[in-house]
């Protein structure tokens, strides 16, 4: 099957679909390797796409095309408008293939089909946002300076960016990335995840005809070769990543010899902290989507439940009775909400951590139990999953989990609340459940995530940006932040009059 072909039916493809490489404006049906990346879906466990496989002859030819459209092509010099209005092309060309960019990554990721098309939507959101900064781009005057002087401060494009990304929300986070990159007038070689690489390599298709040749590259291929060549290239200028924080680390290292910039965004240990004073019918609702949610594989996952210990036991329950009525199972069913978690090894990792939360203790309420054939499907179906009496340093309210298990910590006061919250490594999200404006605003303050949620949960937006505190990340995306991310600035100093002014003593 071609990858124009667009099917229209929620139903499983009898044979993969076929992707190409984009490297400088063309699209290139076998990367150097001549090999292919097969990848099969994680419900019902068919080849559903290939990708060629690109390697260093590759990597080497994108990052070069990407120099040369930086250096010597249009986009840089041209006006924001005329940026924001391929942008903006590109936008509607997403909302066009909306159907068909959901099914790839339905079946690439097993993500239920109830959810996968709001997915897009909001990637066209964040190109549509994207397409506005291009015109708010600028920098700085000074004109105090003395009566002979101007100072101005230039904002530039940073220069070609390599840009990697992780498997659980292929073209969104691309779309966190790559729209403001272009829009500031960057250059870009991506790297989708070898498991979803789908979408990505589809928009290439779609980008082809809109932009300069070289402007924008896509190539699939392994994070710990093709990666890490992308990443070390001296000719590229920034590496912007999303996925873990071990490999973000890595991605630290390889930086470093050639001084790139880097921006990361890294994993989470989310929580939800839930006052007695909440709605707790709206708390539970958003408790139990915001661990369910992509069968809990979202880095703003909420992991930790904490629960104020007066109304612990009942909420606990209406959040597990929640839980345990949310239809799980083939993701190409409509009504279904949780499918399968994205490969044998997420599998068998998120099983190890249940095993984990048995051994240290916890107490098991619901679900524990992990599948390969759930109602006749074959696939890597982990059970809903909830913990209690889980204590604030056990492994799986420490670590990142991935998967759809909730721990629940009951706390006492304020001051211990924000204690536990703050207690991981990480610092992504929070989302903070209370019907009282001074709990609301000192959670707010003291909480030390990229975000913190007041009576909501994952709802964002482009203008706001997503930003990673200690070990999930460095740097932010998206909202007009994003300028900072992908541009430098540049002092020019201008002396105007009689240049009077000598170092020298003149005799
Ligand atoms: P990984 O870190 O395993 O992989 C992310 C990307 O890095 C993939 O494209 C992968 O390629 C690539 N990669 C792997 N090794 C290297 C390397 N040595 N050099 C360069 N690139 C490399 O993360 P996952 O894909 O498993 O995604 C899940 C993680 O992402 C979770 O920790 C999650 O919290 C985090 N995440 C963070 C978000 C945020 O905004 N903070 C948002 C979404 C996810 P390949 O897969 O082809 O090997």
């Amino acid at each position: 099957m071609k990858s124009q072909a667009k099917t229209q039916a929620w139903e499983l493809p009898s044979s993969p679909q076929e992707f190409k490489l984009l490297i400088d404006g063309v699209l290139v049906e076998g990367g150097a390797s001549r090999d292919w990346i097969e990848r099969s879906s994680p419900a019902h466990r068919i080849p559903v796409s290939r990708y060629p496989r690109a390697e260093k002859a590759d990597a080497e030819a994108a990052v070069a095309a990407a120099k040369r459209a930086f250096e010597e092509g249009p986009w840089p010099k041209m006006t924001g408008a005329e940026r924001a209005r391929v942008i903006l092309r590109v936008a509607a060309l997403i909302r066009e293939n909306r159907r068909e960019l959901a099914l790839i990554e339905a079946f690439e990721g097993g993500k239920p089909v109830s959810s996968v098309e709001g997915e897009i939507d909001v990637s066209i959101e964040l190109w549509e946002y994207a397409a506005t900064l291009a015109r708010h781009s600028y920098g700085d005057t000074y004109d105090n300076l003395g009566d002979k002087t101007i100072g101005l401060v230039l904002r530039q494009p940073i220069g070609v960016v390599t840009m990697i990304t992780p498997w659980n929300f292929p073209l969104l986070i691309l779309s966190q990335k790559l729209p403001f990159a272009l829009a500031l007038g960057c250059t870009a070689v991506v790297k989708p995840s070898e498991l979803t690489s789908g979408t990505a390599l589809r928009l290439g298709e779609m980008l082809a005809t809109e932009f300069p040749r070289g402007v924008v590259n896509v190539l699939a291929g392994s994070g710990s070769s093709l990666g890490a060549t992308l990443c070390q290239h001296p000719d590229v200028a920034m590496v912007s990543f999303t996925g873990s924080t071990e490999i973000g680390k890595k991605i630290s290292h390889y930086a470093a010899d050639t001084l790139k910039r880097v921006s990361l965004e890294l994993g989470g240990k989310a929580a939800h902290v839930v006052f007695a004073d909440a709605d707790l019918d709206a708390a539970a609702d958003k408790v139990v989507f915001g661990i369910l949610h992509n069968a809990g594989q979202c880095c703003v996952s909420g992991t930790r439940l904490l629960v104020q210990r007066s109304i612990a036991d009942r909420f606990s329950e209406a959040v597990s009775d929640l839980m345990a009525s949310v239809p799980f199972g083939d993701p190409l069913d409509p009504s279904v909400k949780v499918g399968p978690v994205i490969s044998r090894q997420q599998y068998e990792t998120i099983t190890a951590y249940i095993q984990a939360g048995k051994d240290d203790g916890a107490t098991l309420v619901l679900g524990g139990t992990a599948t390969e054939d759930r109602g006749g499907v074959s696939g890597y179906f982990v059970e809903p999953t909830v913990f209690a009496d889980v204590t604030p340093t056990m492994r799986i309210a420490q670590e990142e989990i991935f998967g759809p298990v909730l721990s629940i910590i009951p706390f006492d006061t304020v001051d211990e609340a924000i204690r536990i919250a703050n207690g991981t490594v990480y610092g992504l999200a929070t989302g903070v459940w209370t019907s009282s404006v001074d709990t609301a605003f000192r959670c707010a303050r003291e909480i030390r995530s990229g975000t913190v949620e007041v009576n909501t949960f994952i709802a964002g937006a482009p203008e706001l940006p997503l930003v990673g505190h200690r070990h999930s990340g460095v740097g932010h995306e998206k909202g007009r932040f994003a300028i900072d991310e992908f541009t430098e600035l540049k002092t020019v100093q201008l002396q105007f009059g009689p240049l009077t002014d000598r170092w020298v003593p003149r005799r």
